[in-house]
This record gives structure tokens, sequence and C-alpha cells, in this order.
């Protein structure tokens, strides 16, 4: 019998389900109620709001909250309905929806940080609230006493949370670029290590308890995956941005990474292939492929008499190369290349059409992206934007 001939979609991307507009200042985070069409929403503009499908299609707050200060986090655990908003002014504020959702009932109020709270996590196994603030200091309380438990003072403003229940790791990035990991005990933490990969300050954290994987965003317009669980410990960086990294979200059924970033940019990445780490860059005098001295050689020039050249790396090999036997460009997708950049002319030679085949989609959003939320079950991605706009996309064309 011949084999079926699947019909080929000519292009596959994320169909725009919906645009949630309506809040006066830029919406900082955001997540899609699950089960229903319905997104919960925290923004600049002070208000908490429950935004529900209605008969005309269209998405209407049924919830419509002021606060006492602009909202620049929130975490909802969908089980308790349990929302916690973060705000400007340090205070995390609790509240309960009702199971309508056309309710929400305050629970109580922490005096969490000096300054804006950056992230929020709720962990329901351990009624725990995580959060940090831009005093610089990571924080966590027990949410049926409402105590603080302990605190930890980070190198910088953190912009990334992430937390392994089973283990009680928290990873926490900062704007200085580093991530730190901590242990956490009942009332007490211990600092297990630090670790920096980035040239600019991480803006997203996303960790995958499955494969024990985390994965960085940075203004560095990179995404690094940090191998902590297995024995390897490798950390592989993904280019397949051409501006600041913004948001993450990881697609565990499928394992596919999606980084959103500030030009629009929504890139879905195959994490099911096996990529390479990047070498280390060999510092040498000379190009190490003709062997001409590079500008600051100035014993080498002075013997043999020649102009000194700029030193250049091969992304593949890491070679110090010369700009003339390194004049080729090409993608190394399963380095993490998405875009052409510099290789030596023997790698260039090497690196077959298979090797170059793209790992990662690439959308995009028509908005600067400033949160996402991923509902795996039905594929659905909320992207949030710096023109205040909300959008609902179907993801089940690139994600599946
Ligand atoms: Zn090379
Ligand atoms: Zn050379």
């Amino acid at each position: 019998m011949a084999a079926e001939i699947q019909p080929k979609p000519l292009t596959r991307k994320p169909i725009l389900l919906q645009r949630v507009e309506g809040s006066q200042e830029v919406v900082n985070m955001a997540v899609i109620v699950p089960k229903e069409e319905g997104v919960i929403s925290v923004s600049e503009d002070r208000t908490v709001r429950v935004w529900l499908k209605r008969d005309s299609g269209q998405y209407w707050p049924s919830i419509y909250q002021v606060m006492p200060a602009p909202c620049s986090c929130m975490s909802f655990n969908p089980e308790t309905r349990r929302l916690s908003i973060g705000l400007d002014n340090g205070t995390i504020a609790e509240f309960i929806l009702s199971e309508d959702y056309n309710k929400m009932t305050p629970v109580k109020n922490y005096q969490a940080h000096q300054s804006r709270v950056t992230m929020i996590l709720f962990v329901l196994e351990l009624e725990w609230v995580l959060s940090t603030g831009q005093d610089k200091q990571f924080a966590w309380h027990c949410s049926e006493s409402g105590q603080r438990l302990g605190g930890y003072r980070t190198s910088a403003v953190a912009s990334g949370l992430q937390f392994d229940v089973e283990t009680r790791h928290v990873f926490i990035g900062d704007q200085s670029g580093q991530v730190t990991i901590l242990k956490l005990e009942q009332d007490s933490c211990t600092l297990v290590t630090t670790f920096r990969g980035h040239t600019g300050g991480v803006t997203a954290l996303c960790w995958d308890p499955v494969q024990r994987v985390l994965f960085s965003g940075s203004s560095d317009h990179s995404v690094i995956m940090w191998d902590i669980g297995g024995r390897k410990g490798t950390a592989i960086e993904l280019q397949g941005h051409n501006d600041k990294v913004q948001a993450l979200s990881y697609a565990q059924h499928t394992r596919q990474l999606i980084s959103c970033g500030g030009d629009g940019g929504i890139v879905v990445w195959n994490m099911d292939v096996e990529r390479q780490e990047t070498p280390e860059w060999l510092d040498s005098d000379s190009c190490q492929k003709c062997d001409q001295p590079f500008f600051w050689n100035f014993k080498q020039m002075w013997d043999s008499k020649k102009i000194g050249l700029r030193q250049h790396h091969c992304r593949k090999c890491g070679k110090a190369v010369c700009g003339k036997c390194s004049s080729k460009r090409s993608s190394i997708p399963l380095m993490g290349f998405e875009f052409e950049v510099r290789v030596c002319d023997s790698c260039h030679e090497a690196i077959t059409d298979e090797e170059r085949a793209p790992t990662a989609t690439f959308h995009d959003s028509k908005h600067n992206i400033v949160h996402v939320h991923f509902d795996a079950t039905r594929g659905w991605l909320l992207t949030s934007g710096t023109d205040k706009v909300i959008k609902l996309w179907d993801m089940t064309p690139v994600v599946s």
C-alpha cells in the first residue's frame, strides 16, 4: 500500500484569535484562565481586570478592580483561584476569585518589599509566596499565616524567578546578568551557586522540572539553556532574536521553547534536537589559519614586516582567525545560531545543508512583547505588548 501523503500547509504560523484592549497603560502581566475563555490582567494603570468572552465575541471585564498603586506582576493559582498581585509600592495583595470569575474577595496583604515587586510565585504545595523586588530582595512568606519566612539580597534587581517544588531550589535572574540558585528551607536559605553567561541583564527565566533545564532570556538578544540536572552541565546559547528577549515559556508536551522579543518576534525552538555547546574563543597572536599576525602582535609584525590584522573568531571551532580566512557566513542551528554568523573557511566547507536546516520557526506578533503566558492544554499563547494590547494566539499550527 502506498504511503499516505499528508497535505502540507503552505505556511504554518500562529493564528490571532483575539485582541483584548482597554487598558490605559501597559499590561505588565496577564494569564489565560484555564477552561474558560477568559484573561486575568494586571496593569500599570493600577487595575486588575478579569476579561470574559461575551456573546458578541469580544472580551469584556467582569471584574475591574482599582488598586492603590500600579500593578507590576501577578501569580494565579487555578486550583484555589488565588490571585497574588505585586504592587509598585512593595505590597503583595492577595484575592480569591469566585468560581464564575465575576467577583474577587480580598484575603490579605503582605508588606513584602520596600519598593516595586518585580516577580511573584505562589507555591501551593508549600503554601509559600516567593517574591523579588526593586529593593534587591528575594523574600518568601507563608501564605497561611502571612508571615515572612526569610529573605536574600540579590546582586541586582531580579527580573526572573522560578522554583523547583521537588528540591526547593529557587532560581533568580537579575539585571546584572547573573542567575542565583538558592536552596530554601522553611525559614532559611543557602546559596547553592551563581552563574553568568549573558553580556546583558537577565529578563526572563523558565524552568522545565522534567528535563531539569533552565532557560534564561537576556537583553543581549540571546537565550541560554542551562542543563542544571544533566550530568554534562552544558550551557547552550540560542541566537534567534534581533532585539531584547523579554519573555519565555516552555511547552513541555512538545518540548518546544517559546521566546518573545522586544522586536515583536515569537521564536518557537525545537528542543528535541541535540545541540552543541559553543566553543570557548581561543586567543592567539596570529591567525590560526594563515599565521598572519593580529595588529597587537608588535614583535612578530616587526620580524615579518607585515601589517597586523584584526582578530575574529569562528563561531563553530572557536579559532582566532583573520577576516580573510573567515569571509563566509553560515547559520549553525545545531549550535543555536539560527542567523548567519562568522565561520572560518574550513568550517564553512564542512557544514552540510542538513546541519543548516533551521530548528526554530520565526513569527511576528506585531507588538513589542513585555510578557507571555502559554496555555498548554489548548495551545494558546497570550502576548502583552507596550501598545497596551493583549493578544491571544492559537499556537497549534507551530507548537505540535
Ligand atoms: Zn572554524
Ligand atoms: Zn588568516
